[in-house]
């Protein structure tokens, strides 16, 4: 496995605007990301990047996953009382919150509609310019649904 032309690319650029450079590492932990659509935690990415990078360690895993995210490449997930999972940021992505599943674990996106926002706005002082918004939601879909 390794990353196509254009992720290396957007991983240097990415970097570089922070006057970092690229490593195997951050290269590998960041192709572990754009391959998961499961939203996994750094011991799941460990765990993935193990048998590609053997000799990695778990500290460097979370520190490659923090610079990553502080360049803006992947976002950081954060429910209560569970480790961090983490998902690609993309364009499109700085408008998706996050659903947790309490019966299955699991993470999904969940598209929000430029609507969405339009009324969010509504309930935010004049003044206030809305840049992100981090929407974490948890709830129990039915166990009988399988996606
Ligand atoms: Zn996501």
């Amino acid at each position: 496995m390794s990353l196509n032309s254009t992720a290396k690319q957007s991983l240097e650029d990415a970097l570089f605007v922070k006057g970092l450079r690229s490593t195997k590492q951050r290269e590998i932990i960041y192709e572990a990301v754009l391959n998961s659509e499961d939203h996994p935690s750094a011991d799941l990415i460990y765990s993935r990047v193990k048998e590609d990078m053997p000799g990695i360690s778990l500290a460097t895993v979370y520190n490659c996953l923090e610079t990553l995210t502080d360049c803006g490449l992947i976002r950081q997930v954060n429910f209560e009382r569970q480790p961090s999972r983490f998902c690609l940021a993309t364009a499109q992505s700085a408008h998706h919150a996050h659903a947790h599943c309490k019966n299955t674990g699991k993470v999904f996106d969940v598209v929000l509609p430029a609507q969405f926002f339009d009324e969010l706005n509504k309930y935010l002082p004049a003044d206030f310019q809305l840049e992100k918004v981090d929407l974490c939601l948890s709830g129990k879909q039915s166990l009988s649904q399988k996606n």
